[in-house]
Formats: C-alpha cells, sequence, structure tokens
C-alpha cells in the first residue's frame, strides 16, 4: 500500500497551506482533492467576458493570515468601483434612492447598537470565547437588532445590510458572527464592511491558490475523492471512493463542518463535529453574477432579507457586439429561492433592488448544492461558536482538522482557513519531528 507521513484531504486554502508548510518541512505529502482544481471555495472562471469570482473574493490587510500570504506571493488588491447611488427598500417594502452619505446616515446608529459591545464580548479577536460572548451566544443578529430603538426605515436598512454579511436569515445567525467579525477589526463596522467586501486579488483567487500549490512539494490528484478514514495506534488509512487505499502517520481533513460527513471516519468523529454537522451552520445564501444591458451608474442596492436577493452592485463594465453591459454581483440569504437559469426570476429579483435594470443573463455556482463544500462563507447558528469551537480544534487520533470552520480569527472566511492550515502543520511538524 501507498505511504507517506501525511495525507491532506482537500486542496483549499486550508489544505494547501498545510501542505505547502508540512512539505517543506520535509514531510512526505499527498493532497487528495476531489475536485480538478485546486481552491475550494475560492473559484476564478472566465463567463461573461470576464474572470469572475464564484466565491471567495475580497480580502484585507487586516486580515494577517491572508496578507501574509498576499505578501509572499507577491499579490496585489484592486478596488471595487465605489458607489455612487444607493438603493434601498424602506419599512413599506418601497424602493428608496439617495446618496451613499444619505444611506450611511440612515444605518450609523443602528450599525453601531448591533455591534457596540463587541470589544467587550470578545476583548481578543484571536481568542473568540473568551469574554461575555458567553451569555451573549444565545442570541441571534435579528435579536439583537429588535433589541435596538430604531425607527422603522432605520430598523429595515440596518437589517438588510447584515443579511448580506451573514448570509442567511438574521434569526438563524448567531450573534457571535458579527462580535467577532467586528472583534477582528478592532471594534469599528466600518472596517468590518471595508474588510469583507471592498478589495479583491488582481489576477483573481484561482491564480493565487495556483501560486501556492506550486509550492506543495508533494503531489495534488485530482478527481481523488476520499471515502473513509480508519485510524490506528499508527497513524491512518485512507480510502479512496475507487477503491484506493493510501497509509499515513498523520491525517488533515480540511472537509467545511456541513460536509464532513461524507466520510466515513473510523473510529466516529468527536461529538461536536457529529453535532455540528447534523445541525448544520447558519449560513445557507447564493452568490449571483448578473449581466445587465448598458453601461449602469455605479450602485449599491439592498433589498429585505426576505427577497431572493438581498445586496446587489456593479461590479464590471464592458461592450460586446450587443452594445455596453454591466455585470452586477448580487448576494440572498436562501440560495433554494434564486434558479440563475431563469432570467425571469433573476429580473424580478433585481426589479426590487434597483428598478430600472434589464437582466440579459446570469451566473454563478450553488455551494450549497455542491456536495464537496455545502456551505458558502461559515456563519454560526446561536450557541454553537461557544459551545463548539474548542473541540473542533483537537486533533483525534492521528486526524487532524483545519477548516476556516475552526479558525480563532476570520472563522468563514480565506484568513480563517490559512489560519487552520498553518496551526495543524506546526501540530504535525512538532508530533512527527
Ligand atoms: C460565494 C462565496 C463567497 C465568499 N466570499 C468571501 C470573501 O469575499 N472573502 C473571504 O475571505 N472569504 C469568502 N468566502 C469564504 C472562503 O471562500 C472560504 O472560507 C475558504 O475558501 C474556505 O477554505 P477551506 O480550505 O477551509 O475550505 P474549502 O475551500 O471548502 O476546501 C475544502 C476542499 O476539500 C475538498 N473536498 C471535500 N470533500 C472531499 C473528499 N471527500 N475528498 C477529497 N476532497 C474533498 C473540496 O473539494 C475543497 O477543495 C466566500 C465563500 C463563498 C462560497
Amino acid at each position: 500500500m501507498e505511504s507517506v507521513d501525511v495525507v491532506v484531504i482537500g486542496a483549499g486554502f486550508a489544505g494547501l497551506i498545510a501542505a505547502r508548510e508540512l512539505s517543506t518541512a520535509g514531510l512526505s505529502v499527498v493532497v487528495l482533492e476531489a475536485r480538478d482544481r485546486v481552491g475550494g471555495r475560492t473559484w476564478t472562471d472566465h463567463r461573461f467576458g470576464h474572470d469572475l469570482e464564484l466565491g471567495g473574493t475580497w480580502v484585507h490587510w487586516v486580515q494577517p493570515h491572508t496578507w501574509a500570504e498576499m505578501t509572499r506571493y507577491g499579490r496585489d488588491i484592486e478596488r471595487s468601483p465605489s458607489a455612487e447611488e444607493a438603493f434601498w427598500l424602506g419599512a413599506d417594502g418601497v424602493s428608496r434612492t439617495g446618496s451613499i452619505a444619505e444611506f450611511m446616515a440612515l444605518i450609523d446608529d443602528g450599525q453601531q447598537g448591533i455591534i457596540d459591545d463587541a470589544r467587550e464580548a470578545i476583548p481578543r479577536g484571536v481568542d473568540p470565547t473568551t469574554g461575555r460572548i458567553a451569555q451573549l451566544d444565545s442570541l441571534t443578529v435579528q435579536d439583537r437588532i429588535d433589541s435596538l430603538d430604531l425607527t422603522p426605515e432605520a430598523r429595515a436598512a440596518n437589517e438588510s445590510v447584515w443579511v448580506g454579511h451573514v448570509n442567511a436569515p438574521l434569526d438563524q445567525v448567531g450573534l457571535s458572527s458579527a462580535l467577532r467579525w467586528v472583534a477582528a477589526t478592532g471594534g469599528h463596522w466600518q472596517l468590518m464592511h471595508e474588510a469583507s467586501a471592498t478589495y479583491r486579488v488582481v489576477g483573481g483567487m484561482s491564480a493565487f491558490t495556483a501560486a501556492i500549490a506550486a509550492d506543495v512539494r508533494g503531489e495534488i490528484r485530482f478527481g481523488a475523492s476520499v471515502a473513509a478514514v480508519e485510524s490506528d495506534a499508527d497513524g491512518a488509512s485512507v480510502e479512496l471512493v475507487d477503491g484506493s487505499r493510501i497509509r499515513a502517520r498523520r491525517i488533515v481533513s480540511t472537509l467545511p463542518a456541513n460536509a464532513i460527513s461524507t466520510i466515513d471516519f473510523r473510529p466516529p468523529l468527536p461529538d461536536a463535529w457529529q453535532r455540528l454537522s447534523a445541525e448544520r451552520v447558519a449560513s445557507q445564501g447564493t452568490k449571483a453574477w448578473i449581466r445587465a444591458r448598458g453601461h449602469v451608474t455605479r450602485f449599491f442596492a439592498y433589498a429585505s432579507q426576505h427577497d431572493p436577493l438581498s445586496v446587489l452592485k456593479a461590479e464590471y463594465y464592458g461592450a460586446d457586439a450587443d452594445g455596453d453591459y454591466t455585470l452586477l454581483v448580487g448576494f440572498g440569504p436562501d440560495h433554494t429561492r434564486l434558479d440563475l437559469d431563469d432570467v425571469a426570476a433573476v429580473q424580478a429579483a433585481v426589479d426590487v433592488l434597483r428598478p430600472g435594470i434589464e437582466v440579459t443573463g446570469a451566473t454563478g455556482h450553488d455551494w450549497m448544492t455542491d456536495p464537496l463544500s455545502q456551505n458558502t462563507w461559515m456563519t454560526h447558528r446561536p450557541g454553537q461558536l461557544t459551545r463548539d469551537l474548542i473541540e473542533l480544534q483537537r486533533p483525534h487520533g492521528a486526524v487532524h482538522f483545519a477548516t476556516t470552520d475552526n479558525a480563532n480569527l476570520w472563522g468563514g472566511f480565506v484568513d480563517g482557513a490559512i489560519e487552520s492550515g498553518l496551526r495543524e502543520s506546526r501540530r504535525i511538524r512538532a508530533d512527527l519531528a
């Protein structure tokens, strides 16, 4: 049977970083990736004449693990277009339009109120289960908004901003997600907004992950879908769907919590993993790329959490034989509510957000029905963070877990994936030294 020091399952950011660190330390490493590409939930694909990010996109220098890799690989950033106009739904469900400054003034008190206690709840962003968070973790983002004394207009606008961040209905998302992201940005909600949706990577995420993959001194095997992992006193055997087996002293699983039960772990996974994968995390939304006729003035638009798309903005401009076009990017809280192949349905969703746009096409990738991810960017349900995080980080015999889902600082983001890959590779190197 083939035998190596470490098998890494998955070639997303977490797996690539772990494999690079372990292999450059002299350990023999094989990465088993079920897809035909690296990158996992980041994927730059050429559609509508542009390199579009179908998954993770925006990065920021306040994300320390991401930024270290950006520097190491000489990646640059470019700003997504700044909006000139804002659109939002009023409390009566009717579209409003105004300047960016008017919209910001409308949400300012509410945004601050939602995260006002972030520094007290999570005094150190790198330690997200310590502080008053334990007492607050049963609350949802919706509970927090409901507790604020906001006008109906301000409440509607604040809800729409947060549903864009958390990619799920607000009554299903733990307040912890809001508090930990703002704790990671020094308590400033404006900086958190900037960090999560402003700067994209020049050349795309796929070129970024390809550069990391080139530094892995070991094989990255594609189409290699893992079916089972059986641990014993000396390590573990990994069984692939095609029946082949590999023996390793250590295993790194990078599967997201929602997808981890697709592998048969023997002995069974620790309770925290079983619980979380049965409950599933909160995030469940969609990301859509929409082609609109003509040159649409740069805008952002918010609808409500009950609409198929709750956020929309202009991202790219171009021209082809049919004339000028604008590419819009949109996000909705429930992936089942919008079929991107149905242009009429996409048009109806866009009409709610930004009247006067003619939709000519839409595309995207449904990460929720993708069996290898079953999640977008992870947000927790109430209670999950403080109940499970520490246990999710513990190795289980020969099996280590590196995923953005068990990161401390930017859990759910690329930064968290990198953090987790570094953490587990360090532990394994120490173990096998
Ligand atoms: C639509 C969307 C938008 C996002 N926006 C942002 C953003 O703007 N900024 C940001 O920082 N983050 C964003 N994220 C989140 C970010 O992309 C993820 O947090 C990060 O990429 C996760 O990396 P990971 O390595 O932990 O997991 P993954 O990337 O999911 O990697 C896991 C890997 O395991 C593989 N795998 C699964 N099962 C098996 C199996 N049985 N056998 C072999 N291989 C298997 C998968 O194919 C995958 O390659 C976004 C995500 C989505 C989906």
